[in-house]
């Protein structure tokens, strides 16, 4: 079996203080003194300010950046998140509530998503925001909903692109899919969009996700837009905006390296150059998710019992694959990886034997860290699962054997 590093210093942004790691600034021991119980998700504000800043730094200024609340749809986050981005993104009547109370305005909350239920049109038409139609069904319903409320929905059409974001390269060939309008039936969905009188504000194409490959992404970029001005051609008036997606990865694993954002800068800036002279009204915008926020989150459990199980040292900790599938490997992982692992209060001592980090449940598939090159750790001990900002609780079975349902700060 093969030890894993302890923890992969370069993907890691928290600092440490001696033995503890240090968490919105405070020590791990005492911040879970004051969450009042373990386990618990920890978000750092100063971190996400952090990762928005240097993005902002990194990329052309006239790009609009927006946050997808499906990564971490934590109210509090969500509100954070609002002053330091130009846009909110949706995908349900739920999170939808989340991003109002945040105090989002609604002309920059965009709702996408398929299957969208008439109560979530309704709530969508009612609240002005942007809606992203998928289907000539949400088209209808979305007018009807219009008339019944007397106002003009804004909608954008989503593209069912002919081409994927792919980590190893541009996969062509028109897939099929449950998102958006194939490309190929956008005009004739245009025209009856026209036909209703709805307001058609732009284009969102969204091709993939959690990709490390900057070329992949910035020529994944080059056609969404190229597409989209294509169709805009067809277009019941300019487009103003065109969300592009997004698909910034994070490093989870050992061996990954951080995207690099140099080539994907160069490539929007030929992109916005383009936009500006084809359609001078539109903005362009990307919409990331995990990229945003997934470094700056950690989950935290206690080792309630140190085993050694015919020479295989396993920590059972108080939190597990109900609070994280993600970390178990057990949310679309093929073959299990360890994420970033490390004991949260003794993070200056050196590695002891391997050991496997397990939660409560009855099964095997609840282990956050196999094989784990930790410090030597004892009841008590706070074990620290790092990248644990995205796709975490929200994305986790917390039903799943009955163990209460964990914490969340924003610190
Ligand atoms: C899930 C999703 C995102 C966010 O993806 P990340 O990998 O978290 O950046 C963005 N846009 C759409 C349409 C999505 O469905």
């Amino acid at each position: 079996m093969s030890i894993a590093k302890p923890v992969h210093a370069d993907q890691i942004h928290f600092a440490v203080d001696g033995a503890e790691l240090l968490v919105g600034g405070l020590p791990l021991s005492r911040l879970a003194e004051r969450v009042g119980s373990t386990p618990f998700y920890a978000y750092d504000r100063a971190l996400l300010d952090a990762r928005v800043a240097s993005l902002r730094e990194a990329l052309p200024s006239a790009l609009r950046l927006h946050y997808s609340v499906k990564a971490n749809p934590m109210p509090a986050v969500v509100r954070h998140m609002t002053g330091l981005v130009d846009g909110i993104d949706v995908a349900s009547g739920g999170e939808l509530r989340v991003a109002l109370d945040a105090g989002q305005a609604p002309d920059a909350i965009s709702f996408a998503g398929p299957g969208k239920s008439e109560a979530e049109l309704m709530q969508s038409v009612a609240a002005g925001i942007n809606i992203h139609v998928e289907s000539r069904r949400e088209i209808d319903a979305v007018a009807r909903c219009g008339d019944r409320l007397g106002v003009r929905p804004r909608v954008t059409v989503r593209i069912n692109p002919p081409f994927e974001l792919k980590a190893s390269g541009m996969r062509m060939g028109g897939g099929a899919k449950p998102f958006g309008i194939d490309s190929e039936q956008v005009p004739e969905h245009l025209a009856h969009i026209a036909a209703l009188g709805l307001d058609f504000h732009g284009f969102h194409i969204f091709s993939g996700s959690q990709s490390l490959k900057a070329d992949a992404i910035v020529e994944c970029q080059a056609r969404s837009v190229e597409l989209a001005l294509e169709l805009s051609q067809h277009a019941p008036s300019a487009p103003r905006l065109l969300n592009i997606g997004g698909g910034f990865g994070i490093p989870y694993f050992p061996g990954e390296a951080r995207l690099d954002l140099a080539p994907i800068a160069e490539g929007l800036e030929r992109l916005l150059e383009q936009v500006k002279s084809a359609l001078p009204q539109a903005a362009l915008a990307i919409e990331l998710g995990r990229y945003l926020v997934g470094e700056a989150g950690i989950y935290v459990a206690r080792v309630v019992d140190r085993k050694v199980s015919r020479g295989q040292t396993f920590l059972i900790t108080d939190g597990g694959m109900h609070h994280h599938l993600a970390a178990s490997g057990n949310l679309g992982q093929v073959i299990r990886k360890n994420y970033p692992l490390a004991v949260g209060n003794r993070m200056d001592a050196a590695p002891g034997a391997p050991a496997t980090v397990t939660g409560p449940l009855c099964t095997p598939l609840d282990i956050l860290g196999e094989n784990v090159a930790l410090p030597d750790a004892q009841e008590g001990d706070l074990v620290v699962v790092f990248q644990s900002g995205a796709y975490g609780l929200s994305a986790s079975p917390t039903g799943f054997l009955g163990h209460p349902a964990p914490r969340e700060v924003l610190v």
